[in-house]
């Protein structure tokens, strides 16, 4: 099967070279100093799955890396309408184009330029840093799920979950893809702006009880415009859950606190942003995500400012 990791920073190259370490023929679609380090010197990738110099192809340009049999997206939720448009020399009728970023509403975004048919859901919890061109940490193993929504797919995404397993992340088909996505972006919606405007690492959000309540106000305000959808939530308590994502990451900068300290754009607006963007279409008013989006703009306008 032929894979490109459309967007090979931190995630994508990681799950892009080790699944070329296991023989797959991946090519990766990145930007110029990256591509030109991987070509050079190997992909080095260090961390919780040991240490390796990976040979895999790289490319800046998608129309140079062929038709693939399945594209995985990686790049930043705000960058998915562009990067689909950039990826159509790599799509065929045949192809699967699988989004594996976090947040609400990346299908959408891909589909203004990509057959909605074509479109897969993934959800990742790998954790991957990019530390400099052609270098990549491991920093954190765990599970990747995918939908089907189509038996047509199954073939090419049992592969591919076949490969992520053998490259030893372990992966598997599911039913839920919508759920987990959700489940995902709920406790994003509690830790992500809380730790990007305080500068506070996820444990020290839930020491003090302000922000503790704050993030669970915010968790449970996003659960009701859940609960107006009709969608129930298989996983349990996400107020709680959230809590123990924070304590158990306790030392872990956020990305989005990790993307303001660089200067970077985040994706709140599909996390809370979505929240905020769903609440208004169903009629369910989300002041506090609307007021940690607010605020989260304000850090990206800033640092847009002082560039
Ligand atoms: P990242 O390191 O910024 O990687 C995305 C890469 O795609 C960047 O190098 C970006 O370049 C590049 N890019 C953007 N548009 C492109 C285009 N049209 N063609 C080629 N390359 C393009 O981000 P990440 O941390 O891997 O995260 C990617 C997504 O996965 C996010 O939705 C994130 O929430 C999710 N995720 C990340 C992790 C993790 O641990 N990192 C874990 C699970 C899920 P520029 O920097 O120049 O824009």
């Amino acid at each position: 099967m032929r894979l490109v990791v459309l967007g090979a920073g931190a995630i994508g190259s990681l799950l892009g070279g080790l699944l070329s370490e296991v023989g797959e023929d991946v090519t990766l679609i990145g930007r110029r100093a990256h591509v030109r380090a991987i070509r050079s010197n190997g992909l080095h990738i260090d961390g919780v799955t040991g240490r390796r110099k990976i040979k895999v192809k790289a490319e800046v340009a998608p129309s140079r890396a062929g038709k693939a049999d399945l594209v995985l997206c990686t790049v930043k939720a705000y960058d998915t309408r562009a990067a689909a448009a950039d990826a159509r020399p790599l799509i065929s009728k045949e192809s699967i184009f699988l989004c594996m970023q976090n947040g609400l509403d990346v299908e959408k975004e891909a589909a203004h330029e990509i057959g909605a048919e074509q479109i897969v859901r993934g959800v990742t919890n790998n954790g991957a840093l990019l530390v400099k061109p052609g270098y990549v940490k491991h920093t954190g193993l765990g599970d990747t799920l995918i939908g089907c929504p189509d038996k047509k797919w199954r073939d090419k995404i049992n592969e591919l979950v076949k490969a992520l397993n053998s490259a030893g992340l372990p992966a598997e088909i599911t039913e839920r893809i919508h759920d987990i996505v959700l489940s995902k972006v709920l406790v994003n919606v509690g830790i992500n702006p809380l730790g990007a405007i305080t500068h506070l690492r996820n444990g020290d959000l839930v020491k003090n009880p302000l922000l503790k309540d704050l993030m669970k106000s915010a968790v449970e305000e996003a659960l009701r415009v859940v609960d107006k959808l009709g969608i129930s939530i298989v996983d349990g308590d996400i107020v709680e859950k959230t809590f123990k994502v924070a304590e158990a990451t306790a030392p872990n900068k956020n990305s989005m606190l990790q993307d303001v300290e660089k200067g970077k754009r985040t994706e709140i607006d599909f996390i809370n942003g979505a929240i905020v963007r769903i609440g208004e279409e169903i009629g369910v008013s989300t002041p506090i995500n609307y007021t940690l989006t607010a605020l989260v703009k304000g850090l990206e306008l800033s640092a847009a400012n002082t560039r």
